[in-house]
């Protein structure tokens, strides 16, 4: 079935929070989120979001790049799955953003549009995202993140109360914190649930080197993200190969290239690809079919609202990992927990049988913390 994409619509919304979310790269005051809205010439419609989280005014920035460069080349296109849209969009943008040096933001909303399309498709096919897009299986496996580096005992019992049985514990606070951090979340999960550990790219080799064999004592699950993601895949394999700890990467890597390079090096056991970031689910389904081959679990990265949270669990489900886990933000965000509110059972989130992402934003409910609306058709 083809579609005639018609209008073309941006929400800028920005949440205070109580509490800055530190990471060792900088800290998140409020929770942003860009949403964006494909209607076709049948009324039909499909919902993505693009990643702003930071810097925290970047979100403004991104909707006026839709606004002027992308709904000219969105407005009246024709397609019968979301590939062609995708491939189009990179085609032509491709030098524009090599120009203004501004390729994360273009990747960023390319996969917004990606998300969009499945939910448009498949809500035209009347089934989920996750068959529509592969069939997989109807559930996956949340993990609580972003925890710390405040505040971890009592964030991992107000998750447990909820459902999670695996935790992501933040790093590259000073070995000192690092390391009292990791004690304390250990003696509230126990020695066997799964630990997770994310520096945010907060060491050089040699740190990276230190830290890892000063918390395998913990047994963590992984630790994502030891060292820049620019780093040479030298430094990647080094550190692979000086430690048993299994190592995570993803939501810094842009382009099928690079996340190829970065699988087929060896260097991985989890590769986290973003959907608001690059490649949208189609991107991120072609890097779980290789990192599959590869016996790489596919673990898709998310931290902000909840369209991209939907779009996230769907694509995992769509994969049909068993061995991934996907991502959901341990900390206060109103814009994913009024948009996607969902139960986990038995360590379980089902998706469900409803067309498309099986949601539909409230967007009157969200007024009170929308900055801006960009409409075109
Ligand atoms: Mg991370």
């Amino acid at each position: 079935m083809t579609v005639t994409i018609d209008r073309i619509e941006c929400w800028v919304h920005r949440a205070p929070i109580d509490v800055p979310v530190a990471n060792a790269f900088g800290a998140m005051s409020n929770r942003p989120a860009l949403w964006l809205r494909l209607t076709d010439s049948d009324g039909g419609s499909g919902w993505g979001e693009v990643f702003c989280n930071f810097p925290q005014v970047g979100a403004e920035h991104r909707a006026r790049l839709i606004d002027s460069l992308f709904v000219p080349l969105l407005k009246g296109l024709e397609a019968s799955d979301p590939a062609p849209v995708r491939a189009h969009l990179e085609r032509r943008t491709h030098r524009m953003a090599i120009q203004c040096g501004e390729p994360g933001p273009f990747a960023q909303i390319i996969g917004a549009v990606d998300q969009a399309m499945w939910d448009l498709c498949a809500r035209r096919a009347g089934q989920p995202v996750w068959r529509y897009a592969g069939g997989g299986r109807a559930c996956v496996r949340p993990y609580a993140s972003g925890i710390g580096p405040d505040g971890v005992a009592e964030t991992v019992r107000a998750r447990w109360q909820q459902g999670y049985r695996a935790f992501k514990l933040k790093l590259g606070f000073g070995l000192e914190r690092d390391l009292a951090n990791l004690a304390e979340m250990r003696s509230v999960i126990g020695p066997d649930t799964p630990l997770m550990c994310d520096a945010n790219q907060a060491w050089d080799l040699s740190e990276a080197r230190a830290m890892l064999e000063a918390i395998e004592v913990f047994k963590p699950f992984w630790v994502e993200e030891p060292l820049a993601a620019d780093r040479p895949l030298s430094e990647w394999r080094e550190l692979a190969a000086s430690s048993p700890l299994a190592l995570a990467a993803g939501e810094n890597i842009r382009g099928e290239g690079d996340f190829l390079a970065m699988l087929d090096a060896g260097c991985l056991r989890f590769v986290q690809p973003d959907v608001g970031k690059w490649g949208g689910l189609s991107g991120g389904l072609q890097i779980a079919r290789r990192a599959r081959a590869l016996g790489v679990a596919y673990c898709p990265h998310w931290l902000a609202g909840g369209l991209g949270l939907a779009a996230s669990m769907h694509a995992l489900a769509a994969s049909g990992d068993t061995q991934g886990w996907a991502e959901v933000d341990a900390n206060p965000n109103p814009l994913r927990e009024s948009i996607f509110p969902f139960q986990i059972q038995d360590g379980l989130v089902t998706l469900g049988d409803a067309p498309g992402f099986g949601l539909e934003p409230d967007l009157e409910a969200c007024r009170a913390w929308r900055i801006d609306h960009h409409r075109v058709g």
